[in-house]
């Protein structure tokens, strides 16, 4: 007796499904695809409880008539493509005729739909492949699919769903990417009966984008640059961050092909060849990316959820893209808007000049710096100026320079320190037998990285945890935040309260920051906020407790040290080597970057050929 047997349908959709529909925003990515491809004009998505209890999607697009509409729902239906050469041209979404059926497989659905010839709309129920008929009702033109109780008889799926709240986030996210790539729809998201995005037509992409990103609107469309090629067949329409708007992660890279929202390591690379030089390593650019080439020139056919492509002539890709972004990178002014540091916390506890002049001083040390860098290409063009200053002593901690006027400051004897900072970057030390090359930036990041270990590693007289000592905010800095931003803040709550970061929720997507470390107070708030969020909310899994604080203190190091371009007092120089000799291992930063190289007189002696 043989042993295979031949699936029932309902079971291959099942199989089919577990492909398809991962999760609650696999459901609203296939139905806002199929109302995309069905012409729709204006698309609803409503969701409850994360998805769980119930997702709709409600289009006016052509809608389908009885006999479709019951087709609709069987495996292997499609209206997209009729032959096999249909699949080497695919204008359309969808194409494979399964999402429909695997959604039905795996959960309580009801469709709805009315095409423009029909008086009446029809509707039809099917409850994990058991299908009811079709029967008259009452809608407007188009279609409306309503999906209810996910996954429900299939306990083992239903356990892998995340809290409502990290569902949201990828629906929201599944939500994000078609809306950029259709700013001519008018779309809604509405979660347990509240908008959370009503995002009219628009033709101005920009737009689009503040709309999707509110929490961070204002630095996002201030600091995108629009660049644009029509060559070899392929049309390029790029809006790329400037490097200051770097992001820890690649979330915020969107590439779209023809409207279809895709990953691709060939695309991935050419954007990252695009900021060589830009952009520190383990930085990554804000990227829209929206590329249009003929669809036989690549085949969506090689991912169940066509999230990924093969191009025929990938080189040909890659280079066009690269050429398009880097082009205009080198052509762009990107000296970043100083982001001047906020005087509202603890103005109280500071002496010196009003932040007004301080700020000033941070911008113009940092407007030089960046005239001097001036990445790449443009470097070689400006010889720097032989002009290294010694600055004057003042009392100081070490920290950013509070009473720092930018000023040229008193010149002291370079005999009398033997201590040189150049290029607002570097310190020179001479030692006893030779001299030392500190990077600032680095020097500084280890030693903070060193206290904040101490500190929060230690152990308070009646044995309890430390945690940082923190002050209030004057007023506490709000900022929007998604679904699972908010979800990755609230199971990090232990390591928050350890970082002395307090935050609570101030309205529907908004949260704000009512404390602040002391010891980072040369961040800003919303900025450490938002890169933190990034980090908890893409850490890997099985990142541990101590990883996961290790990385943030690495952070909090990197944010609150000392910057190049940042011109530093004698005194701050003197605060920082003295800070080096009590740091354990001051030699590397937190990132194993040497802070510090050593050059002896006998090897100058060797080089210039005195013994
Ligand atoms: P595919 O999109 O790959 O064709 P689906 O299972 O997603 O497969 O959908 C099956 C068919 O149902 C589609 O080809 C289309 O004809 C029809 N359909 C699905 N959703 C809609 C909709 N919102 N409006 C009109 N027709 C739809
Ligand atoms: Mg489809």
């Amino acid at each position: 007796m043989g042993q295979i047997v031949v699936l029932d349908q309902n079971m291959i959709n099942m199989i089919a499904a577990g492909e398809v529909i991962e999760r609650p925003a696999s459901v609203v990515k296939e139905l806002m695809e199929n109302s995309i491809d069905a012409g729709a004009t204006k698309i609803t998505v409503s969701i409850e409880d994360g998805g769980r209890k119930l997702i709709s999607v409600a289009d006016n697009g052509c809608g389908m008539d009885a006999k479709d509409l019951a087709r609709a729902f069987e495996s292997h239906t499609t209206s997209k493509i009729k032959t096999s050469s249909d699949l080497h041209g695919i204008s359309t979404l969808g194409f494979r005729g399964e999402a429909l059926a695997s959604i039905a497989s795996v959960a309580q659905v009801k469709g709805t739909s009315r095409t423009k010839g029909q008086d009446g709309a029809n509707c039809l129920e099917i409850d994990c492949g058991s299908k009811g008929a079709v029967s008259p009702a009452s809608a407007d033109y188009g279609t409306t699919i309503q999906v209810r109780d996910i996954f429900y008889k299939l306990p083992a799926r239903r356990k892998f769903l995340r809290t409502a709240n990290t569902e949201m986030g990828h629906i929201s996210e599944q939500f994000t990417r078609i809306a950029l790539a259709n700013n001519s729809l008018d779309l809604t998201l509405i979660r347990n009966g509240r908008e959370l995005y009503r995002l009219p037509n628009t033709d101005n992409l920009h737009r689009r984008i503040v709309e999707l990103f509110p929490m961070s609107s204002s630095t996002i469309s201030e600091n995108l640059i629009e660049t644009e090629s029509d060559e070899k067949g392929l049309r390029i329409l790029a809006l790329i961050g400037k490097p200051n708007i770097s992001r820890t992660n690649t979330k915020f890279q969107y590439v779209f092909l023809n409207g279809r929202f895709i990953r691709d390591k060939f695309i991935s690379h050419a954007i990252k060849e695009a900021y060589r030089g830009l952009l520190e390593p383990n930085r990554f650019p804000v990227v829209f990316l929206f590329i249009q080439m003929p669809y036989e020139d690549y085949d969506v056919n090689v991912h169940p959820t066509k999230s990924e492509v093969r191009f025929y002539n990938a080189n040909l890709v890659h280079s066009q893209i690269l050429g398009c972004l880097r082009e205009k990178l080198l052509g762009t002014d990107l000296q970043p808007h100083a982001k001047l540091p906020t005087a509202t916390h603890s103005p109280a506890s500071r002496g010196g000049p009003a932040p007004g002049h301080r700020s000033q001083a941070i911008t113009d040390a940092m407007a030089e710096f960046f005239k001097k860098h001036r990445p790449v290409q443009t470097q070689q063009q400006l010889s720097y100026k032989s002009k290294q200053h010694l600055v004057a002593l003042h009392p100081s901690t070490g920290q950013i320079p509070e009473s720092h006027t930018g000023q040229p400051a008193p010149e002291i004897a370079p005999e009398q320190k033997k201590i040189l900072q150049i290029h607002d970057s570097f310190i020179v030390v001479q030692t006893d037998d030779g001299f030392v090359i500190i990077d600032q930036h680095a020097l500084h990041e280890r030693i903070i990285y060193e206290d904040l270990c101490r500190r929060i590693l230690h152990r308070t007289p009646n044995g309890g945890k430390s945690k940082l000592e923190s002050q209030k905010l004057l007023i506490p800095e709000s900022f929007e935040v998604t679904p699972s931003g908010a979800d990755a803040l609230k199971t990090n709550a232990e390591l928050l309260e350890k970082l002395g970061i307090e935050i609570v929720p101030f309205g529907p997507k908004t949260m704000a920051v009512q404390a602040f470390p002391t010891l980072l107070v040369k961040a800003d708030p919303l900025d450490f906020v938002q890169d933190l969020i990034d980090l908890l909310d893409h850490k890997d899994t099985n990142l541990d407790g101590e990883r996961l604080l290790d990385e943030v203190l690495n952070m909090a190091a990197c944010k609150a040290a000392i910057k190049a371009g940042q011109r530093l007092t004698m005194s701050e120089i003197e605060q920082l080597l003295l800070d080096k000799e009590n740091a354990e291992s001051a030699s590397r930063c937190p990132h194993g970057r040497p802070t510090t190289i050593k050059f002896s007189i006998s090897d100058l002696e060797k080089q210039f050929k005195r013994t």
